[in-house]
């Protein structure tokens, strides 16, 4: 019998596959399964108006048979059948099923998004190639009584024969190639292989995969006991995934089960989500946010991600475009049949269906958040405590595109009430007199109540959101204003916490001390020299003009590498004119102007020092400070 060609696109991506050095290997039998899925499929479809496939139809099973002896592979189902010329049309063209579409001459660039479809969907039934020498594949159409041989080594084309086949369906059966240092074949006929293949990609077929198991047990009495050997067959998949299934028929155990066993946490998720969504895409989901942050979720390891299903079989272990960046934490999986899959991954992003389920899960996410924040704000503290900070700088992220999106779902720490408010329960317990929303940074609230800037604030009673993320100061300007009132910093000269009397008053020191302040600044050598509008009972005070302040300066000097000198701060030190610390100043500027210019640097120092930085010089300072005493 002469051998029969493959067709030319078919031959060059084979060759392509075979020799690629890919490393999904075990993606075959997946592929195979999902064929022995469809074909089962069909004769069911058929058998509800064909009397012959009615009669065809029995034991819906696929089987897996790892053979050690000969080193084959074997997998059966009593699907549907192929007779001669079946045969021939889909095995004989590759990808002529429609998975994709070769053209005939491919491009160096367009070979190796080839490479990738394979790695992405495989291309079916040749994948087998990728393991094996030999591929046999025995069918029997559900049409016919004859069977035919189908073999091939992949290379040199394939042939077809008569053949003896008792029951209607298809045996395809692989002569696993060598193995070689790289690569141990023979692992494919391991069970345990078997069984977590069969786990990771096809759980959800929806008939049984079954195997044979060799097992033992004991029988007989006392001294007559023996072991006995026996094979079973087990069922290695569990078919009904729970997200196909009505919501009434999910129980929280199931789900939590699901999500532990696939995301590998040892607790329950905080969060479950189920949708089942009908429309233009229809598709099922489960979204889970976990309880803890993931020890990886802040390293380079972590990949967000869903897990994308097609008709019960796996298509994509994280499919990155089902969700946000600012909502990486959520976990999952997507089941659709809506998506044309006949795609390469970069054509998958711009999948119209893909795009539509990737905007219902981020609202459904975002809707599911706020619902906790509103009514269980325990269990919302608990997520805000493992997250967010992923909603921050989620917030932040690209000049703030999504903070119109997340910014009711953030939290900030109220001076007033001690304890995390939202932005609208701020706006809603502020006075109406209160121009501001006032917050201050620093390293811990403690640290913030004790700066000597919040005496004002805290005298007028007005409420204050206390910064403690690096993140924060970055949010707070990002988010500008609420309600048209801008957030301001304690620190700013622009505060308003001060009556007009006083503010005149202050300007008119400003005016009068003018010369000597000038003289101070320029013995600091900083920015400027002020007199406060901020301090009522503390002498000084540090703050920042321009654009960065002493928190981004704090920042910036904590991260690793060079660049850290670059931003700093221009510092202001800030005199309270009714302390006794600046008449004594005004005294010495006037009387002995070395010695002001030991208590100018002793009180910078100071202001430093309260402001969480250290003091430049401490030798120095320690010197100074004990002349003066
Ligand atoms: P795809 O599964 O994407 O259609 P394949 O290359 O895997 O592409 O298979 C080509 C065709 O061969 C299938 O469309 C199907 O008609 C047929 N086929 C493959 N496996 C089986 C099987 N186990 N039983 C019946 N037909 C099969």
């Amino acid at each position: 019998m002469a051998k029969k060609q493959f067709k030319a696109q078919s031959k060059r991506l084979l060759d392509l596959m075979i020799n690629s050095i890919y490393t999904n290997k075990e993606i075959f039998l997946r592929e195979l399964i999902s064929n022995a899925s469809d074909a089962t499929d069909k004769l069911h479809y058929l058998s509800l108006t064909d009397e012959v496939a009615r009669n065809a139809l029995k034991d819906n099973k696929i089987k897996i048979i790892a053979d050690k002896e000969t080193r084959t592979l074997t997998i059966k189902d009593n699907g549907i059948g192929m007779d001669e010329k079946e045969l021939e049309e889909n095995l004989g063209t590759i990808c002529k099923s429609g998975s994709l579409q070769f053209k005939e001459e491919m491009s160096e660039a367009e070979e190796k998004e080839a490479v990738n479809i394979i790695g992405q969907f495989g291309v079916g039934f040749y994948s087998a190639f990728m393991v094996c020498d030999t591929l046999t594949v025995k069918s029997r159409s559900y049409k016919s009584q004859q069977a035919h041989l189908w073999e091939s080594n992949g290379v040199d084309g394939y042939s077809i024969k008569e053949c003896e086949k008792e029951s209607v369906g298809t045996e395809i059966i692989l002569s696993l190639k060598e193995d070689t240092e790289d690569f141990k074949y023979s692992d494919f006929l391991e069970i345990y292989k078997l069984r977590s293949l069969i786990k990771t990609y096809s759980d959800y077929i929806r008939y049984p995969i079954v195997m044979d198991i060799e097992k033992t047990k004991e029988e007989g009495e006392g001294e007559e006991k023996t072991n006995v050997t026996y094979i079973e067959e087990e069922t290695l998949n569990s078919m009904v995934p729970v997200w196909k299934k009505s919501k009434a028929e999910q129980t929280e155990e199931e789900l939590n089960r699901y999500y532990k066993d696939s995301f590998f946490d040892f607790e329950d998720p905080l969060f479950t989500i189920s949708v089942s969504a009908e429309g233009v895409v229809s598709y099922k989901a489960l979204l889970y946010v976990p309880a803890k942050t993931p020890y990886d979720y802040f390293t380079k390891e972590y990949e967000k991600g869903l897990k994308l299903y097609q008709s019960g079989v796996m298509i994509m272990e994280k499919c990155s475009d089902l969700i946000p960046e600012h909502f990486r934490f959520v976990k999952g999986v997507v089941d659709t049949e809506d998506l044309s899959l006949n795609i390469s991954r970069e054509m998958l992003q711009q999948d119209a269906g893909l795009k539509t389920i990737a905007k219902n899960i981020e609202k459904k996410i975002h809707s599911e958040l706020k619902r906790s924040l509103d009514n269980d704000r325990e269990k919302y503290e608990t997520f805000w405590k493992a997250f967010g900070i992923q909603l921050k700088y989620g917030a932040i992220a690209q000049y703030g595109i999504y903070k119109d999106k997340l910014k009711d779902l953030l939290l900030f720490w109220s001076s007033n009430q001690g304890k995390l408010i939202t932005i609208s329960e701020y706006l809603k317990t502020m006075p109406e007199d209160q121009k501001h929303i006032y917050y201050a940074c620093g390293e811990t609230v403690a640290k913030i109540n004790s700066l000597p800037q919040t005496e004002l604030i805290k005298a007028k009673g007005y409420d204050m959101l206390c910064l403690t993320d690096e993140v924060d100061e970055f949010l707070v300007n990002v988010l500008r204003e609420e309600e048209g009132k801008d957030y301001c910093s304690i620190n700013s000269d622009k505060a308003d916490l001060i009556d007009e009397e006083d503010e005149k008053k202050t300007e008119k020191a400003r005016e009068e001390n003018a010369e000597m302040l000038n003289f101070l600044k320029e013995a600091l050598n900083i920015s400027d020299v002020i007199i406060s509008k901020k301090l009522k009972s503390h002498p000084v005070c540090l703050s920042a003009k321009g654009g960065v302040t002493l928190e981004m300066e704090k920042y910036f000097a904590s991260l690793p590498g060079d660049d850290k000198e670059k931003v700093k701060a221009e510092r202001v030190l800030e005199l309270n004119p009714d302390h006794p610390a600046f008449e004594t100043l005004t005294k010495a500027y006037n009387e002995d102007k070395e010695k002001a210019k030991v208590i100018a640097e002793v009180l910078y120092q100071s202001s430093l020092l309260i402001a969480g930085m250290s003091v430049e010089n401490p030798a120095d300072f320690t010197e100074k400070l004990c002349s003066l005493l």
